[in-house]
């Protein structure tokens, strides 16, 4: 898919904020916070080992900026993560609060609802 009809895409289906944010892996090499417009993004892996898909391990995860604490949870579907990516088990909320920053204002968009439906149920 070209990237801005992606762009288009995304914005139809989750808003401006949340867009910013989602292709952050896909249009930008620098990586820049669509916010503050610093290099200070991270994204953190929750992987399970016993669920593989492909080869590599089912995952979710999310993404954040280290300057201004915005961030994402990712999208609904299934991800995979990235061999060799450091990762914490999923289910392990300790293991989650201690990774996210204190802080962390997560951007919401209408089917994140929708998402933690369905994570209730997995
Ligand atoms: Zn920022």
């Amino acid at each position: 898919m070209a990237i801005d009809k992606l762009r288009e895409w995304c914005l139809k289906m989750y808003g401006e904020e949340y867009t910013g944010f989602l292709l952050i892996d896909f249009v930008d090499p620098l990586r820049l916070c669509p916010y503050c417009e610093i290099e200070t993004i991270r994204k953190l892996w929750l992987g399970d080992p016993a669920r593989e898909v492909d080869g590599k391990k089912w995952g979710k995860w999310y993404m954040w900026c280290e300057s201004c604490l915005r961030g994402i949870y990712c999208p609904l579907g299934s991800f995979r993560v990235p061999k060799d990516e450091p990762y914490i088990q999923w289910g392990d909320k300790v293991a989650l609060k201690q990774a996210l920053p204190l802080e962390l204002k997560l951007i919401e968009h209408p089917r994140i609802e929708q998402q933690r439906l369905q994570m209730a149920m997995e």
